[in-house]
């Protein structure tokens, strides 16, 4: 598996005669609920990329670990950055990508907020107008079809989440709390919503199974590996 940050350069070397695409795994540093970890998000974009590695030769980046968080800010953990910062940081990253002899990269969030998809494509945008370079932008969540999934609405360390972590790091799992959906203003814009979030769950982690987690990881891992087909269907730049 070529896991860039175990590499050396002339490792990296050979096998850029391999591949010239990288995943680039996404996460959060972000509360999720009382019983999963702050790296949630990173770890399972991070997982699905080694899988996907594992079955085709690609690279995979280190992770970012730390994304724009909105609604869970003010809990302990959550470590949110500007869409700004995040902007140009991923566009650097894509920038320095090419210039180190990569032609692809496939940047994978396994954060789903709607300012942090927004920043990741608006720097992708930017370097692609900028380099010879291909960009795809996947959100890992997103990938999980709400139809195999028993809870209605299930989101932020609920079900999915939860049996994905069951999968990956079951010792990092406390418990399988309640299920938690908490009403926020639909239209408000508001300073502060901490106070509306319960304890941060937002779906039904108490539905969660290993092997619910084993098909989700499945699913996500077949999303991305077609989403690397499309990238590399289209000549190099
Ligand atoms: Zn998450």
């Amino acid at each position: 598996m070529m896991l860039m940050e175990e590499m050396t350069w002339t490792q990296i070397e050979v096998g850029l005669e391999k591949s010239r695409t990288v995943i680039l795994p996404v996460g959060a540093t972000e509360e999720h609920g009382p019983h999963l970890p702050t790296f949630t998000d990173t770890i399972q974009a991070l997982e699905v990329a080694k899988e996907v590695a594992r079955r085709r030769p690609i690279f995979v980046a280190p992770p970012v670990h730390y994304g724009v968080c909105r609604s869970t800010r003010g809990f302990p953990g959550t470590i949110s950055i500007s869409p700004q910062a995040l902007r140009t940081l991923v566009f650097d990253l894509l920038c320095a990508f090419r210039d180190s002899g990569f032609e692809r990269v496939l940047v994978l969030t396994g954060h789903a907020g709607g300012q942090h998809l927004a920043a990741l494509k608006e720097a992708a945008e930017r370097a692609v107008a900028s380099r010879d370079l291909r960009v795809s932008l996947v959100s890992d969540f997103d990938l999980i079809d709400s139809s195999e999934v028993e809870t209605p609405g299930d989101g932020h360390a609920g079900e999915i989440e939860t049996s994905r972590m069951l999968v990956i790091r079951e010792d990092l799992v406390g418990g399988l709390p309640e299920k938690h959906f908490p009403s926020r203003p639909r239209y408000l814009v508001m300073k502060d919503v901490r106070h509306l979030m319960g304890n941060g769950i937002m779906g039904d982690p108490s539905k969660a199974t290993k092997e619910k987690g084993k098909k989700f990881m499945e699913i996500s891992v077949l999303g991305v590996l077609e989403a690397v087909e499309e990238l590399e269907s289209y000549p190099s730049p």
